[in-house]
């Protein structure tokens, strides 16, 4: 058992960063939406975090625009699907192309997935890559004077999926099993953590039954759960004394969120 000892709904922070959640749901059951979730500052988005069915048209609500810049953590369809609309109305709109930061070694995966489709848009000329600047991403990144870290993590294929890191700010894991060995070697403390977590554990995500066995209960204190099944399991995280995102949340970042 940890107890919340932070709220959740606070949006002011040293920092002055927040992070909006679109969607908190796992890729079966969406319910819940993609996940996926914006870096934003006063109100401003600086970079979308993932792309999946829905997430689209979440942001659009929110901030009456297209993302500014995207970063991607793996080419699973509930991640990555919405680039395909994105690719489209960013011609349309005159705002391409949009940066797209996206780990080396998913690049071709994602090419193969999103980019090969023949005839992109019925109008014609027009192919998938004119609407983005691809920038690939080894260790890290800048964008928006910021120093934006990527640590490999646990889900399906190694070298395949992310977490996204801001030094002292913001910690989003993606989808993986625990990664306490990341966690600990990485952390500059400050961070606030979003963490991959179900109900039940399974050989591509964490459970809740792993959160213990795997972290110590200082860092379980300030995880916020995502990536869940639907409200229900969501409310059982919770009650097991987590803190839990829910779509439309928004989380202040940085050491100042207490
Ligand atoms: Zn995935």
């Amino acid at each position: 058992m940890v107890r919340i000892m932070t709220d959740s709904q606070r949006v002011d922070s040293s920092s002055g960063l927040n992070l909006f959640f679109h969607g908190c749901g796992s890729g079966g059951h969406l319910s819940l939406g993609s996940a996926a979730a914006t870096v934003e500052q006063q109100g401003t988005p600086l970079l979308l975090i993932d792309c999946g069915p829905g997430t689209l048209a979440s942001f659009q609500q929110r901030y009456q625009c297209l993302p500014p810049a995207l970063f991607i953590s793996h080419a699973h369809m509930d991640h990555i699907a919405d680039l395909e609309i994105l690719t489209v109305r960013a011609r349309l709109a005159g705002v391409a192309p949009i940066p797209l930061f996206v780990p080396l070694s998913i690049i071709t995966t994602l090419h193969q997935r999103l980019a090969t489709y023949p005839g992109t848009m019925a109008e014609g000329d027009h192919n998938f890559w004119q609407a983005f600047q691809l920038l690939p991403v080894t260790d890290g990144f800048i964008w928006q004077q910021r120093q934006w870290q990527i640590h490999a993590t646990r889900h399906h294929a190694p070298g395949s999926s992310y977490a996204l890191h801001l030094a002292g700010t913001l910690f989003y894991s993606g989808d993986t099993r625990p990664i306490p060995e990341v966690m600990a070697h990485c952390l500059k403390g400050g961070e606030r953590l979003f963490h991959d977590c179900g109900l039940h554990a399974n050989p591509s995500h964490t459970g809740l039954e792993d959160l213990a066995r795997e972290y110590p209960e200082t860092l379980r204190q300030q995880l916020v759960l995502y990536h869940y099944a639907n409200e229900q399991d969501g409310e059982q995280l919770r009650q097991a004394g987590y803190q839990v995102a829910r779509p439309g949340d928004c989380f202040a970042l940085g050491a100042s969120q207490a």
